[in-house]
């Protein structure tokens, strides 16, 4: 039987993420955006909130929430601010491959410790020579001994540099290409430093660093999984992620709408509201019939994980579908509030910037449209 409703439970947990996003979120948006600061506080409130691992298992010290449940969470976050949202998804990006490929031993230990207290996580792929190309990593870890050292730079890392753990890929094997890449996970210390702190367009509470491997020793037992299964890990791993920016897009985009609704039943223009001229109610119906396409195309990718079904096509239809309307829709939200919607004084324009990354990160809409075409035409 198909079922749309969402249970109590996931009800419930919905309510919490949105009366948190209210109160936590929302009144801080404009001002991170603003001054690009990282909002250490805000950490730790999720982190009492019970939101900084949602979907790691109860029995390693995570809230448990299964996958869909969690991008449930995650939209509610992303219509606070998807800046902030971003911090919390770098957490799930950062621990997912130790999720997926960790040992029991492993997983004990690390979540042990991420679970502990308020804590952040990252993941590190990319490199400036290696985005979508993520195969042609040029970071290195040499085995010594007993331990590994990496050695290279990563950038554009989220929470890169200020994470407790990070999970960082690196070659082991440069002649073998995806082949030669494996995944460590390195906690924060010697030999792991941040470098440049990006200046961003948009989602900017979050904090965006290169990451620098100077001789990073890591003891071998923090290798995920087994030499050359990085890039299998990755792509894992960047499934879910797509995901989660399915949910995020559809958040920003239902903040978005709410705001030109709200807008267009009061702004008077030629003596009515500018909502009952039929040119703005078709653009403010395009916005819900998107929305509400996106937020079930997210949900079916969700739900196909929580039954450990195949959801690699569906991730990357959802990522590139939810992402493509938040940016259509956060640029037709600025249409309807005319002049003021280009103004830094009013909400919308950091909607349309926030909106933007998600046609980029985590595989850009282009390679989602090659795994697609990939896999129907396989
Ligand atoms: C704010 C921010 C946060 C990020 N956070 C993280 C993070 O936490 N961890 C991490 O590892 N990475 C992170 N990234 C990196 C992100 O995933 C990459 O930027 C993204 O994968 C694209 O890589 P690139 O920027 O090198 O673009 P490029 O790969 O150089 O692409 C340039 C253009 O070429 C197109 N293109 C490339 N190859 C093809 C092809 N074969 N066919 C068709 N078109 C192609 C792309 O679609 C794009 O339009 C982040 C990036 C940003 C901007």
């Amino acid at each position: 039987m198909l079922d749309f409703s969402l249970s109590d439970e996931q009800k419930a947990i919905q309510q919490v993420a949105h009366e948190f996003a209210e109160k936590e979120i929302r009144p801080l948006a404009a001002e991170y955006d603003e001054t690009e600061h990282f909002p250490e506080e805000f950490v730790e409130k999720a982190f009492k909130a019970g939101l900084t691992y949602p979907y790691v298992p109860e029995e390693y010290g995570g809230q448990g929430m299964d996958f869909l449940t969690a991008c449930i969470v995650g939209e509610e976050l992303a219509w606070g601010c998807c800046g902030f949202a971003t911090i919390l998804n770098a957490n799930n990006l950062g621990s997912t491959p130790i999720l997926l490929a960790g040992t029991e031993e492993q997983k004990r230990k690390w979540f042990g410790e991420l679970t502990s207290r308020p804590t952040l996580a990252a993941m590190a792929l990319t490199e400036p020579g290696a985005g979508s190309d993520a195969g042609s990593v040029q970071s290195t870890a040499v085995r010594e001994g007993d331990h590994y050292v990496l050695n290279g730079t990563k950038c554009f890392i989220s929470n890169g540099g200020l994470a407790d753990v990070t999970t960082v890929f690196a070659s082991t094997d440069r002649s073998k290409g995806t082949r030669g890449l494996s995944c460590f996970i390195v906690p924060k210390g010697e030999g792991i430093s941040p470098g440049k702190k990006e200046r961003k367009m948009g989602v900017r509470a979050s904090a965006t660093y290169e990451v620098i491997l100077d001789n990073c020793r890591v003891p071998a037992e923090n290798l995920l999984g087994e030499e050359g299964q990085g890039f299998k890990i990755a792509m894992m791993t960047l499934d879910k992620a797509r995901v989660s920016v399915g949910s995020a897009s559809v958040g920003i985009a239902r903040a978005a709408m709410e705001a030109a609704v709200d807008y267009a039943k009061q702004r008077v223009q030629f003596g009515r509201p500018v909502a009952e001229f039929q040119a703005v109610q078709f653009m403010l119906a395009d916005m819900a019939i998107q929305i509400e396409a996106a937020r079930l195309l997210y949900m079916k990718a969700a739900w196909l994980e929580t039954q450990g079904l195949p959801f690699t096509k569906e991730a990357a239809i959802c990522k590139t579908f939810c992402s493509d309307v938040a940016m259509r829709v956060t640029t037709d939200v600025v249409q309807v509030f005319g002049g003021y919607g280009y103004m830094r004084e009013y909400p919308v324009e950091k909607y349309m910037r926030d909106a933007k990354i998600n046609q980029i990160w985590d595989g850009t809409n282009q390679i989602q449209r090659m795994v697609i075409g990939r896999i129907i035409t396989s």
